[in-house]
C-alpha cells in the first residue's frame, strides 16, 4: 500500500507539532511520500509563514525577521543543523531574484528542506513536480514531471504550493495550493490514498470559526463534496480534486492533534458511500 501524506501549516507551526507529524508518518510503512506546506500560525492572530513571505517580497524588513527568528527556533526544537546555511542561501536568493512569487514560495521549500531531515526521507524541489504552462499550472505536465522525478524513489519529502514554468521561473499556485501538489504526487505514485492532514477532524457542516461544534461528515462523494466547497468549506483546494478523483484514489481529510480520528472520506462513487 502507497499513501502521500500532505501536512498544512497549521500541522507544522512549530517544532512541537512537527514531532507529531514524524510520529505520524513513522506508524506507518505505507506513508511514503509526505508533502509539506509552509509554517502555519501558532497563535490566533499570528500570520502564516506565506503572507510574511508576501510582505518580505514588499521589503518589510520585520517581516523578514519574523520568518528568520521562527524558522530558528523551529530548527532549534527538531535539531535540524543546517538551518543557517538554508536561510542565507533563500534570503540571498530572495533578495537577487525579486520577485513575488519566488519569495512566496520559499516557506515550503523550506519545510521540505528540513522536514526531510527530520524523517530520513530524499528531499524533493516544487520545481521538480508541479508544471506551468502558458501562466497556468498544467494538471498532466505536473503529473508525468512528478512520475519521472520520483521513479525509483522510495521515500520523499516534497515542497508543496510551486512549480516551474516553461521559462524556469518559479511560480506559486493560488492560496492553499499544497493541496493540489499532494494530489498530483497521490496520481503519479499511483497511491491507494491521499491523506491530507490538517487541524480539524474532517469536513464538518459547517464552518467551525463561526458555527460552534458543527457535525462532522464521515464520508462524501467528490460529486458532493464540490458543492460543499462552492458554500465556502475551504478545507481542501477546490483544484485538487482532479489528479486524484478520475484515479479513482480516496481523500482521507485527518486531524494532526487528533489522529485517532477517522476523519472523512472523500470518495468517487456512490456505491462507497457510507452513510451511517
Ligand atoms: P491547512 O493549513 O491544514 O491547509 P486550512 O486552514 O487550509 O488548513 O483548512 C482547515 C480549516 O478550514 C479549518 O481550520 C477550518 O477553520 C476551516 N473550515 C472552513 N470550512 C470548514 C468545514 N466545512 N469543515 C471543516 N473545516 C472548515
Ligand atoms: N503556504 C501556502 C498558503 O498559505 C500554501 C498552502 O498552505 O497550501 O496558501
Ligand atoms: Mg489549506
Amino acid at each position: 500500500m502507497v499513501v502521500v501524506c500532505k501536512f498544512g501549516g497549521s500541522s507544522l507551526a512549530d517544532a512541537e507539532s512537527a514531532g507529531i507529524v514524524k510520529e505520524i508518518v513513522e506508524s506507518s510503512s505505507s506513508r511514503r511520500y509526505v508533502v509539506v506546506s509552509a509554517m502555519g500560525s501558532v497563535a490566533v492572530g499570528q500570520r502564516k509563514v506565506t503572507d510574511l513571505l508576501y510582505e518580505i517580497s514588499e521589503s518589510s524588513r520585520s517581516a523578514e525577521e519574523e520568518v528568520i527568528l521562527r524558522h530558528e527556533e523551529f530548527c532549534r526544537g527538531v535539531g535540524y543543523r543546517r538551518c543557517e546555511k538554508v536561510i542565507d542561501e533563500v534570503f540571498g536568493k530572495i533578495h537577487k531574484i525579486r520577485d513575488r512569487e519566488y519569495a512566496a514560495s520559499r516557506g515550503e521549500y523550506m519545510m521540505a528542506r528540513i522536514m526531510s531531515e527530520v524523517l530520513g526521507m530524499e528531499f524533493v524541489d516544487g520545481k521538480d513536480v508541479i508544471s506551468f504552462r502558458e501562466g497556468k499550472w498544467d494538471v498532466r505536465g505536473s503529473i508525468e514531471k512528478a512520475k519521472r522525478r520520483l521513479e525509483g524513489v522510495e521515500k520523499a519529502v516534497i515542497a508543496g504550493f510551486y512549480g516551474e514554468d516553461e521559462n524556469g521561473r518559479i511560480r506559486t499556485l493560488s492560496r492553499g495550493g499544497s493541496d493540489i501538489t499532494g494530489a498530483v504526487i497521490a496520481n503519479a505514485v499511483d497511491a491507494d490514498l491521499y491523506e491530507n492532514w490538517t487541524d480539524v477532524s474532517g469536513f464538518m457542516m459547517a464552518d467551525p470559526r463561526i458555527v460552534p461544534d458543527p457535525l462532522t461528515i464521515k464520508t462524501i462523494t467528490y460529486r458532493e463534496l464540490r458543492e460543499l466547497s462552492y458554500m465556502g468549506a475551504t478545507v481542501l483546494h477546490e483544484e485538487a480534486i482532479f489528479p486524484v478523483r478520475y484515479a479513482g484514489i480516496p481523500i482521507n481529510i485527518r486531524n494532526t492533534l487528533r489522529p485517532e480520528d477517522p476523519g472523512t472520506m472523500i470518495v468517487s462513487a456512490a456505491q462507497d458511500y457510507d452513510s451511517e
